[in-house]
């Protein structure tokens, strides 16, 4: 369904090719902001939560799972309602208990893992400690301004909160942003450079200035050993950007009309943790106080999705393509072997599509308009000969190769998150593009 802003729409922004490439819906019985993934934008979404989870867990974060709802108490507690409050769906009510009994849907993450910390006590030695969700929050944007997957009110963040002593600060940052460059290396995202957000004279930012001063020279420090000039990346300071409740490291995106967003970030955050009274057991004896850090490594399923579908016009690398290979048997008399060809790409855990109705020119044409990754055309020659004529939009590679060595090459490049290793010489054979 096309919502007014939708008509006027280029066909390269997200929400046009959303809508042409049957990724995402909204209808409005749903809810403007709240938009529906479709089958094949939820391939997309999915490949994107795995690489998130494949990426924390290879950092050592451990996985835990908490509610979208919390008490308005927490937030209070946390600081967020007397911030964000005006962003926040209204309180839930569902009796007559006290104001801070009722139930609010959260604005952030945070406070639910500082909960999952505080389940346990935790020794000195245990920590750090990495809490990884890929979790919904919620924004209440007003339906004038939200749009697409860009604008929601409902945000799927790949957030992850370490729990760390004061000295591991500088190491688990450095590991945050190693993590966060090579997720956006993966997805082929641009960087356009790292900023080490820090406050201003202003007021509104919360916690001890020591604290302040310790953590900003931790990020530095972290930014220093992960060699940013590797990446072609250079960090840049800028002052008034922190967060209300500690300085950060921020994986800027600078688009073509100037404006900046902040894709992936590591912030330090002295301020949670006071405020529900955080602490892990020390070697002394005592207890004291543990510092969280908030990272952030692929960012919000939405944000990301829209970013991917612009940066590439829709046709997304091969291991997120909803449809890696679009099989097209040029008549009858190959049905079954181009079936055949099928199951065994699926037997790789692939994603081909059968087409075998209708003209082989408008079956092409559609597997381009619908950005099929790759296509690959079967007759009688190849059933003899044992191949298929692949055509590789993506990379503009085409030529014929045996059917075994396309399963392969296609399964070797998904599980590597690459584009397919196609040899270098060309095979004569029809072009079809
Ligand atoms: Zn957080």
């Amino acid at each position: 369904m096309k919502s007014p802003d939708e008509q006027h729409l280029s066909p390269h922004d997200h929400r046009a090719l959303g809508r042409d490439l049957d990724l995402f819906a909204s209808d409005p019985l749903v809810g403007s902001g709240l938009p529906l993934w479709l089958p094949a934008g939820s391939v997309i979404r999915d490949e994107l939560e795995r690489l998130a989870r494949d990426i924390a867990r290879a950092d050592g974060c451990v996985g835990v799972h908490t509610p979208v709802l919390g008490k308005r108490e927490l937030f209070e507690k946390s600081g967020h309602w007397a911030k964000f409050a005006a962003d926040m769906f209204p309180p839930m009510a569902l009796g007559d208990e006290p104001p801070g009994d009722q139930l609010v849907l959260r604005p952030a993450n945070c406070p639910h893992h500082a909960m999952v910390y505080a389940a346990r006590q935790h020794s000195y030695r245990e920590l750090p400690l990495r809490f990884n969700e890929l979790a919904p929050m919620f924004r209440a944007e007003r339906s004038g301004v939200v749009s697409g997957l860009t604008r929601v009110r409902q945000i799927t963040l790949d957030d992850t909160h370490v729990f760390c002593r004061p000295d591991q600060v500088a190491s688990e940052a450095e590991r945050a942003l190693r993590s966060a460059l090579h997720a956006q290396r993966v997805l082929g995202m641009p960087v356009d450079y790292v900023r080490l957000s820090l406050p201003d004279d202003g007021p509104g930012y919360l916690g001890d200035p020591d604290l302040w001063a310790d953590a900003i020279e931790a990020l530095r420090r972290a930014a220093t050993a992960v060699d940013l000039a590797a990446y072609g990346l250079e960090l840049v300071e800028a002052e008034g950007e922190a967060a209300f409740y500690g300085p950060k490291l921020d994986l800027q995106v600078v688009d073509g009309n100037g404006h900046e967003e902040s894709i992936a970030t590591v912030q330090v955050d002295f301020v949670q943790p006071q405020r529900f009274d955080l602490r892990y057991d020390g070697a002394d004896g005592g207890r004291h106080p543990v510092v969280m850090i908030h990272r952030g490594t692929v960012g919000s399923m939405e944000r990301v999705t829209a970013a991917l579908l612009e940066r590439y016009d829709g046709r997304v690398p091969l291991w997120l393509n909803p449809i890696q290979l679009s099989v097209l048997p040029v008549s009858e008399s190959v049905d079954d072997l181009a079936r055949g060809f099928v199951d065994a790409l699926v037997a790789r855990g692939l994603r081909p599509r059968l087409d075998p109705a209708g003209s082989l020119g408008a079956r092409i044409r559609a597997a381009r308009v619908r950005r099929d990754y790759a296509v690959a055309v079967l007759g009688d020659a190849e059933a003899v000969a044992g191949s298929v004529q692949i055509s590789d939009a993506f990379t503009g590679w085409s030529g014929a190769l045996p059917r075994e060595q396309v399963v392969d090459i296609l399964a070797a490049a998904y599980a590597d998150r690459s584009a397919p290793a196609w040899p270098a010489a060309h095979s004569e054979g029809t072009q079809l593009s």
